[in-house]
């Protein structure tokens, strides 16, 4: 599943895509065409994401709302050519400008609605590390009180939006947390130190696409983002993600695997032992 990363690269596209521009709407496959038809002429005005949800303002108080769910992807080209760009495959949404077209297939949600119901869906939201000032504390007091597993807490949406499986077994390695720790047992310095690293890392997706989490690729990625220079990485290195059976990069012990909150948790026994 597309993790907050990938959700706040595509609203940043599709901002520089559409922004100010009154694309055509349309629904190929058929099951938004209602939708397209209200949104179809009005001027795109912003986009933006929070966690795993992609929102677009049209003007007038109509709001496009995405959420891909495990197979959903949302693709933006520039047109190459003038006319009909074909349709491949089942495609929900399609936004067409001269300039661009952007095909949506698979989504969990696309939708057109309020902004009465933009603000309750975020309201419902923990703090996004990507978003403009996040509040972290919001998180910290649902983990404070939670009997759950951390594990299970960091895949919460309403705890803390954005991060799925991949981050959360690889922040939780990093550091050195048992992910079955209960929340209300985590201490507020490993809360502080989990958030700032996600708050570090996010960035490093964002930039290359790709969940960069081993330190030497951290390193590397974070130089050439500060010298405004990324490559987009062709080979993602993981401290434990599906890596199960194989040793640990620190300690050598074999790496484990079991399902938490519905997907395959990844962990080291010994470098994530309670102390
Ligand atoms: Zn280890």
């Amino acid at each position: 599943m597309p993790e907050g990363h990938t959700l706040f690269a595509l609203a940043r596209d599709l901002d520089a895509a559409y922004r100010g521009t009154q694309p055509t709407v349309s629904s190929p496959q058929g099951k938004f065409a209602a939708g397209a038809a209200v949104l179809s002429g009005r001027t795109f005005v912003h986009a933006t994401s929070w966690g795993k949800h992609l929102f677009a303002e049209f003007e007038d108080d109509a709001w496009l709302h995405v959420h891909l769910g495990l197979i959903g992807t949302f693709s933006i080209d520039e047109r190459q050519y003038a006319g009909e760009v074909p349709v491949v495959g089942q495609v929900r949404l399609r936004l067409a400008t001269d300039e661009h077209v952007a095909d949506l297939r698979g989504p969990n949600l696309c939708a057109v609605i309020t902004p009465d119901v933009v603000e309750a869906v975020m309201a419902r939201l923990g703090p996004d590390p990507l978003r403009p000032e996040p509040d972290p504390e919001i998180a910290w007091r649902k983990i404070a009180r939670s009997a759950k597993a951390i594990a299970e807490l960091l895949m919460d949406q309403s705890v803390l939006a954005g991060i799925g499986n991949v981050y959360r077994s690889e922040v939780l390695f990093r550091q050195r947390v048992d992910p079955f720790r209960p929340g209300k047992e985590i201490r507020r310095t490993t809360w502080d130190a989990i958030w700032l690293d996600l708050v570090d890392l996010l960035p490093l997706g964002v930039a290359t696409g790709k969940i960069v989490t081993v330190a030497e690729q951290v390193d590397e990625i974070r130089a050439e983002v500060a010298a405004g220079q990324v490559d987009r990485l062709t080979e993602r290195l993981s401290y434990v993600y599906k890596r199960q059976g194989e040793p640990c990069r620190v300690c050598g012990s074999r790496i484990r695997t079991r399902v938490v909150a519905g997907r395959n948790l990844f962990w080291c026994g010994r470098c994530q032992r309670r102390r």
